[in-house]
């Protein structure tokens, strides 16, 4: 869906000079461009820390890891110990915390944002907030939870907030970036993502000095030591060649957010009065990054949909077409509050359209010309 050459082209010359000094230093574990990504994105973020790890997925395993060993004394978490997440989202989200030894539960999604609903999970909470150690809100496609909500839970119940910022690069939620507000946020330089590498990274962010010291530890085999060490441990670093890369592309991260906030206002303005569609709503709290530009088609008419635009040379995607609870690596180790309806229903009407930072109007224009007028016979 997304024309990576077209971005590649863009910054062309930042990259290659980034590249090419590595290719000059040489220092491909550790090199100096991981230290200076990490200092650069939590200036940006106003964390007091930001660590480099080999990936998003790799993140979230590192941060609940390092909580484990902080609050429990052990290295993981117990069955017993329940985390909440949503189950429309990634696999990652949900694998990580069974990686963390604890139990994932899903609570439903708020159809409206497809974020965690904050009221379901502060019920969840009220009837069983003494298993629930800690929770990961997933700010889907570029769109921050309701971060009020949850920092009320979080304090009232005492469990830990980790975000999910893999699809959220550079969001916010009352003007405050997203990554410094919960213990920990993880972030995917996955290719695809807002700010993507050329392969698999990822970053941490947090303002815990522990956490921090645990994280760096356990990305690299588990000890300040590598050949004395202390914890299970990870090879989970940033390789410096994809710091160099995301480092060379941070440089356009608002620029890109903003023209993704244009392609999103121009299909909302055309597809605002088309039936038997939803477009995203933004909430009046979150600096949207539109990850994801995704409809809601109702009435079975998704599929059809999806062909249609195809036909007319047109990739669209279903973000995401099994929910998590739904999954056979989930069947017998996770706990679901209520039946998770919107969750299941999120996965039959959604459908995410081409947003690009480098879109140009016209074929913003085409897409939308293509889905009202399938729509309107
Ligand atoms: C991409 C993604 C991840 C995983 O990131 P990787 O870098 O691919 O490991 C986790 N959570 C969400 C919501 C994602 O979109």
């Amino acid at each position: 869906m997304l024309d990576l050459k077209l971005e590649y082209d863009y910054m062309k010359k930042d990259i290659d000079a980034a590249i090419a000094t590595c290719l000059a230093h040489q220092k491909w574990i550790f090199g100096p461009e991981v230290k200076t990504l990490e200092e650069t994105i939590a200036k940006y973020l106003g964390t007091k820390h930001c660590i480099g790890a080999s990936s998003g997925t790799e993140a979230l395993v590192l941060s609940l890891r390092a909580l484990a060993i902080k609050l429990k004394g052990k290295e993981y978490f117990d069955k017993q110990d329940e985390i909440i997440t949503t189950p429309f989202t990634f696999t990652a989200t949900g694998d990580a915390i069974l990686r963390s030894g604890a139990t994932p539960v899903f609570v439903d999604i708020d159809p409206v944002t497809y974020n965690l609903d904050v009221r379901k999970t502060a019920a969840y909470c009220a009837a069983h907030g003494s298993r629930v150690v800690g929770m990961i809100p997933v700010h889907l496609y570029g769109q921050a939870c309701d971060m009020d909500e949850i920092a009320k839970l979080s304090q009232q119940y005492g469990i830990f907030v980790v975000e999910d910022i893999a699809q959220a690069f550079g969001g916010s939620w009352k003007n405050r970036k997203l990554g410094s507000l919960g213990i920990t946020g993880c972030f995917s330089f996955f290719p695809s993502k807002n700010l993507g590498g050329f392969g698999d990274g990822g970053m941490i962010s947090t303002n815990d000095d522990g956490i921090a010291d645990l994280i760096r530890m356990l990305l690299k085999h588990g000890g300040k030591d590598k050949y004395n060490v202390d914890h299970i441990g990870y090879n989970a670093r940033l390789d410096t060649l994809q710091a160099a890369v995301v480092l060379a592309k941070f440089k356009y991260i608002d620029e890109f957010n903003t023209n993704r906030n244009t392609v999103a206002k121009q299909y909302a303005d055309q597809l605002k009065d088309t039936q038997g569609i939803g477009i995203p709503s933004i909430h009046e709290h979150a600096q949207h990054v539109f990850h994801q530009y995704t409809l809601r088609i109702a009435q079975g008419k998704r599929d059809a949909l999806q062909k249609h635009l195809k036909e007319n040379g047109i990739d669209t995607m279903v973000y995401y077409p099994v929910p998590l609870h739904k999954m056979k690596v989930f069947e017998t180790s996770h706990k679901s509050f209520g039946d998770l309806k919107e969750a299941e229903r999120a996965v039959t009407e959604v459908l995410s359209l081409p947003i690009e930072p480098l879109q140009g109007t016209e074929t913003t224009a085409y897409v939308a010309d293509a889905i009202s007028s399938f729509l309107s016979v």
